[in-house]
């Protein structure tokens, strides 16, 4: 357990790789030093790289089952683990205690889910346009991945790369955000006490991506490059994967409508937001950025939103009564703040303002009369802020919930089974909440459209991610 707290550098070829170059990761609930960790440099990056193409031959030569096994003991361990990772999780993310425990079982059910799917990459025979032909398709793995991820979900954003990764048969070089590197490090170590082969999970810490990852993405031993961030970065690695011409799964960001139908269950709905918009203290892609309300059910909404969001609790992550913890950076709770003031001059209404903490703690906040053409409605608010806006009827709710660049998640409530079906086909979105707040789950696929992304993650889709197909035309007499 201890080994597993012990985290300050680069994990690269199955041991620590450590620089005199260090950065410091901070708990963003007081401020205090977590860790003082190291930063790769030229030569660990060059290494890893090297590493990694040697444990993709490696890994040529296993078999889907054995990479199966590998994955079920990582599992294994990952669970075994969960109090000491949600913990590491607290320090460096802030999410309350209970939220991260929820985080380190979602990681892991993605190494369970591709640990079972690795075994079924089927290829296809396809028949000949004549007798002679024998025409087949096998699927292989794609190559050296890169991957670079996010601090929001510190360990789930990783799994979901790295499981099918390595179910595919590919090594995987992984640059995790800078401010929870810690939590990618533990993930690292139990992946090698599971037995994956040294260079097949990389793990190179830095506080300067940019010049690191557009080396990566000139070079062409790195096959693919797969990005969970903001789409400002997802844009700038795109550009640069394009002149080796990269496979990339892009998981970028999100603007998602929550819709209110007068049909809906008041109660639930409310219910739904709750986690829709608070959890992780509204740091989440998926998280509901504007609340849409069909304008003659505003009123028991706005009650019922108002008496929940009341309830809850602002504080440190490792307080058992903590709904909400600090926002991340002060970057990023000035950022939120300066929504807010915005919208307030633009016209919008502070409806309430829970208790101010200081620090990166931030008082869930309800905002009414929000415009579509508002900043607060238009950028991702990642933050415990609720924005309500009214529509007379579904024509405009859809019109207003598509109004954005992003197609990541949406979510609605209504009791009328042709509106569901109506609405659920017009909403420009790649995942759709119907009566739920919660959708991520290992088995399904997750990804957007139009600004959102490319790809999706977990379900069967999310092992094609790392495969390509390669097909066989024998002739025989
Ligand atoms: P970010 O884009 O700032 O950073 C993401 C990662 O990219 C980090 O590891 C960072 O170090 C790295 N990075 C930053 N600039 C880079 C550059 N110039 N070159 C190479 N790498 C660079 O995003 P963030 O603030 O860490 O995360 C929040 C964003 O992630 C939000 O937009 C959120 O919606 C998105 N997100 C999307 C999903 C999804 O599945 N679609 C999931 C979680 C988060």
């Amino acid at each position: 357990m201890q080994l597993l707290l012990e985290h300050e550098h680069s994990f690269i070829n199955g041991t620590s790789y450590q620089t005199t170059n260090t950065f410091t990761v901070l708990n963003p609930a007081n401020q205090n030093v977590v860790k003082v960790v190291s930063s790769v440099d030229e030569k660990g990056s060059q290494s890893a790289l090297h590493g990694a193409q040697q444990a993709l031959r490696q890994l040529r030569r296993t078999s889907a089952i054995q990479r199966a096994e590998v994955l079920k003991k990582w599992y294994a361990l990952i669970l075994s683990h969960e109090q000491a990772l949600a913990e590491l999780m607290v320090s460096e993310q802030g999410k309350p205690l209970h939220e991260a425990i929820g985080e380190v079982r979602y990681a892991a059910s993605f190494v369970d889910w591709f640990a079972q799917e690795a075994t079924r990459s089927y290829g296809e025979v396809i028949p000949a346009q004549d007798g002679k032909h024998q025409l087949m398709t096998i699927k292989e793995a794609v190559g050296v991945v890169l991957g670079v991820t996010p601090w929001n979900f510190p360990l789930a954003m990783i799994t979901r790369k790295v499981a099918p990764a390595y179910a595919a048969g590919c090594s995987f070089i992984l640059k995790p955000s800078e401010e929870t590197p810690l939590s990618a490090i533990a993930l690292a170590k139990l992946a090698n006490q599971a037995g994956m082969e040294a260079g097949a999970l990389q793990v190179l810490l830095t506080q300067e991506p940019a010049a690191l990852i557009a080396k990566y993405c000139q070079h062409t031993a790195v096959r693919k490059l797969t990005f969970t961030g903001s789409t400002t970065v997802g844009r700038i690695l795109l550009a640069q994967s394009a002149a080796t011409v990269k496979r990339t799964s892009m998981e970028l960001g999100g603007n998602a409508p929550f819709i209110v139908y007068k049909t809906a269950n008041i109660k639930s709905a409310v219910s739904g937001l709750m986690t829709a918009k608070f959890r992780n203290n509204g740091q989440a892609c998926v998280a509901a950025n504007r609340v849409l309300v069909e304008q003659s059910c505003m009123v028991p909404f706005i009650e019922e939103l108002t008496e929940a969001t009341k309830r809850l609790r602002v504080g440190e992550g490792m307080d058992p009564a903590t709904d909400l913890g600090p926002l991340i950076t002060l970057k990023a709770k000035n950022k939120v703040m300066a929504l807010v003031e915005a919208a307030l001059g633009q016209g919008a209404k502070l409806h309430y303002k829970g208790e101010e903490l200081g620090g990166l703690f931030m008082p869930p906040i309800i905002l009414t009369d929000v415009l579509p053409e508002m900043d607060i409605a238009r950028q991702e608010i990642f933050g415990p802020v609720v924005t309500v806006m009214s529509f007379v009827d579904e024509q405009q709710s859809v019109t207003l919930a598509n109004n954005v660049e992003e197609g990541l998640a949406a979510y609605f409530y209504s009791q009328d089974v042709a509106q569901i079906h109506r609405v659920s086909r017009v909403l420009e979105y790649g995942m759709i909440g119907i009566n739920e707040g919660m959708i991520s789950n290992s088995a399904t696929p997750f990804g957007g459209i139009k600004q959102s992304g490319l790809g999706r993650e977990g379900a069967k889709q999310g092992l094609d991610e790392y495969l390509e197909v390669k097909y066989l035309s024998q002739k025989f007499d």
